[in-house]
């Protein structure tokens, strides 16, 4: 029986995989569909400390993999289709293979939630994105979009002005749902500004390879008109991935796992790190850090499992 799986090979899985590799827990990672998470959607990272000119996500993320495989992780490109994480041993099915184990950490990360149109496909990173604190640097002195209207959209776009001359905030409805202080404080911004009862029907730029505008509909009208920008944001809301531990682990309102203790899962043995369980800061070095956090927290529980369970 092994000591630890981990699941998910973003920067919470890795760290994780890191630490307790060098600490002689020989973890099983696999690694999912979206090998190095979402920063291999990104460009470039600027804001991972030690990396003074910066660097490429994905290369950040080949970096990582590296690391944790050169301290004796083993590394399984493959999803977790079935876990059983009340039985003793834990049972974690993937594909066709079965392990058993007594530890579990889950780094599953979450998905942000995209506005669905072939244009916003090819255009992604290319005027398109779903992170303002990754890319809005390169929006300098240019014209925003910001799709959505809850707390990440507002932050995005109060975020997105230090950077770009102007920047709108596009709501569906004639309300926010954001936080009231986070309203004030966005509607108290001069470079921001807001477009009611709208939504983006298109992004327009495909054929020059660069966002150039967007076709916005009126939701009470029907009626659409081009408006001119060079990025388009959405900040629609993030999907944590979850699904595989429903009706196992608790969850919060919006499906996140909740933790306590550190890293620790409703479920002794289960430990959860990165933004499954953080729908508030969301970065690659806070993830990385609670990956760091759920290794050694393992580490803790099996040092102290009664004799005949180890
Ligand atoms: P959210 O609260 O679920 O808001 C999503 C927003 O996007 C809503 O305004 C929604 O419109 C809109 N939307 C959803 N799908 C859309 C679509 N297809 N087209 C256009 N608009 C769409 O998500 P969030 O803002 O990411 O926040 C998630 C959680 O994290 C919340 O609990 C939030 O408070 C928290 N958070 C906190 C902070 C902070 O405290 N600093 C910062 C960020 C997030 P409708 O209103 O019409 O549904």
């Amino acid at each position: 029986m092994r000591d630890l799986i981990i699941i998910g090979a973003g920067p919470a899985g890795y760290t994780a995989a890191i630490y307790a590799a060098r600490a002689g827990l020989e973890p099983l990672v696999f690694e999912g569909d979206q090998v190095g998470g979402q920063l291999t959607t990104t460009t470039e990272v600027e804001n991972f400390p030690g990396f003074a000119r910066g660097i490429q996500g994905p290369d950040l993320m080949v970096a990582m993999r590296d690391q944790a495989a050169r301290f004796g992780a083993e590394l399984v490109m493959s999803a977790v289709t079935e876990i059983d994480l009340k039985a003793s041993p834990i049972r974690v099915k993937a594909g066709e293979r079965m392990e058993e184990v007594r530890t579990v950490i889950i780094a599953t990360g979450a998905t942000a939630k995209r506005l669905g149109l072939e244009s916003e496909r090819t255009l992604y990173g290319k005027g398109v994105s779903a992170c303002a604190t990754c890319d809005g640097f390169f929006f300098k002195g240019k014209r925003v979009l910001v799709v959505g209207g809850g707390d990440s959209a507002l932050e995005e776009g109060n975020y997105l002005t230090r950077f770009a001359d102007s920047v709108t905030v596009v709501v569906r409805r004639d309300t926010l749902r954001a936080s009231l202080a986070m309203q004030e404080k966005a509607k108290a911004n001069p470079k921001l500004n807001f477009a009611w009862n709208s939504e983006i029907a298109d992004i327009l730029g495909v054929e020059v390879g660069h966002v150039t505008g967007v076709k916005m509909k009126d939701t009470v009208t029907g009626e659409v008109r081009e408006v001119g920008c060079d990025g388009v944001f959405a900040a629609i809301g993030h999907d944590p991935n979850t699904a595989l531990f429903r009706g196992q682990l608790e969850l919060d309102a919006a499906n996140y796992l909740i933790t306590h203790d550190g890293t620790t899962t409703s479920l002794p043995g289960v430990f959860a790190c990165g933004d499954v369980q953080d729908h508030r800061y969301r970065q690659a070095i806070t993830a990385a850090g609670s990956g760091c956090m759920a290794a050694l927290d393992a580490q803790h529980y099996l040092e102290n499992l009664p004799k005949k369970e180890a």
